[in-house]
């Protein structure tokens, strides 16, 4: 089969679109012809390599995959030969406690597509089946690849850990990132009040086209001032942020009074301070996410077939153009998902 791999960290010239074997599956596996496969920004980290962590080479990127079921392991009875399905980024063991309690992102045994096994930069990837969701019949194999990662992290940090509530007012970070773009439209759902944040007026506008209420220029100045003003001086009550060293002053000064600040990302650096007395005085929330449960995926599902959540595709190239893909989101070029298709 064709799929883009690398041998070697690196930039994106170390991608190769070239002939690979196609995978064996188990018995209780799948293997899905696919169609899409969206980017994000873990891609770029497994790319250039992350310190301690092991990826075996040559490696598959792409965490976020649609296509067609093309054969279903001896065991597998719920989904069929022939089915579109969009695959659930997360693998865990289905076996501990944890998994038998629906936090499959806490199994110790947890990974994604494209980390530590092989992804969807490839015509054909090999999936666990109890993966395989069924895409909405409105959605494209675009729009189906765009949506299970971001989406299913934004669910987990605004309905389950920060409990968003509708009279609330929330601050997304990000517009035009996957995951800002998701959360947006989380919260409106919720019915909360958004205000969002991007880096250009164009971002901005955009931004307000999928339901943000309030937007501003975040950049390196104090913005905080921007949200104590839109918000009558009192701050937000969630604080959505996945950029990291940049933000976290602000962020953390945008918080209201038993505010939450979740964050499920570091982009611009992992170090963050923060002064004890203003935590506890304010009696403020700091809340780590990462990726969410599957049952959390087929409720965000649930709410895309009634067209209530809507991924947001930034440009689609061809997987023989994956480098070219990856630049584009390494520059922050985009607005919503950029998607590989799969020909
Ligand atoms: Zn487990």
């Amino acid at each position: 089969m064709k799929a883009v791999v690398f041998n070697q960290y690196g930039g994106p010239e170390v991608l190769r679109y070239t002939d690979v074997p196609e995978p064996q599956i188990g018995s209780r596996d799948i293997l899905v012809r696919v169609r899409a496969c969206a980017l994000n920004h873990l891609d770029l980290w497994v790319r250039k390599g992350i310190p301690g962590v092991e990826i075996p080479m040559p490696h598959i990127l792409g965490s976020d995959i649609s296509g067609e079921v093309e054969k279903i392991g001896a065991e597998v009875m719920h989904v069929g030969v022939g089915e579109r399905v969009l695959l659930a980024p997360g693998i865990s063991c289905g076996l501990c406690a944890q998994c038998a309690a629906g936090k499959d992102n806490l199994c110790r045994h947890y990974t994604l597509f494209g980390y530590k096994v092989d992804g969807g930069y490839a015509e054909y990837v090999k999936s666990p089946a109890a993966n395989a969701v069924t895409i909405p019949a409105h959605m494209s194999f675009e729009e189906a690849a765009a949506f299970p990662l971001v989406f299913l992290t934004a669910w987990h940090m605004l309905i389950t850990r920060a409990a968003l509530k509708p009279a609330e007012e929330v601050l997304v970070l990000g517009a035009g990132s996957g995951v800002g773009s998701a959360a947006i439209q989380i919260a409106k759902i919720v019915g909360a009040r958004v205000i969002a944040t991007a880096g250009s007026e164009a971002k901005l506008a955009k931004a307000k086209e999928i339901g943000a209420d309030e937007v501003f220029l975040h950049g390196p100045r104090e913005w905080s001032r921007d949200v104590r003003q839109l918000t009558n001086r009192r701050g937000v009550d969630v604080v959505f942020e996945h950029v990291g060293e940049k933000t976290w002053d602000e962020s953390l000064k945008s918080l209201a009074p038993a505010g939450r600040l979740v964050t499920c990302g570091a982009t611009t650096g992992y170090e963050g301070k923060i002064d004890i007395r203003f935590l506890f005085t304010r009696q403020l929330s700091i809340l780590g996410s990462y990726m969410g449960s599957r049952a959390e995926l087929f409720d965000a599902v649930k709410l895309a077939s009634r067209y209530l959540l809507k991924p947001v595709i930034d440009k689609v190239f061809p997987l023989s153009q994956a480098a070219e893909a990856q630049r584009r989101l390494e520059n922050r070029e985009q607005f919503g998902k950029i998607v590989l298709r799969v020909e």
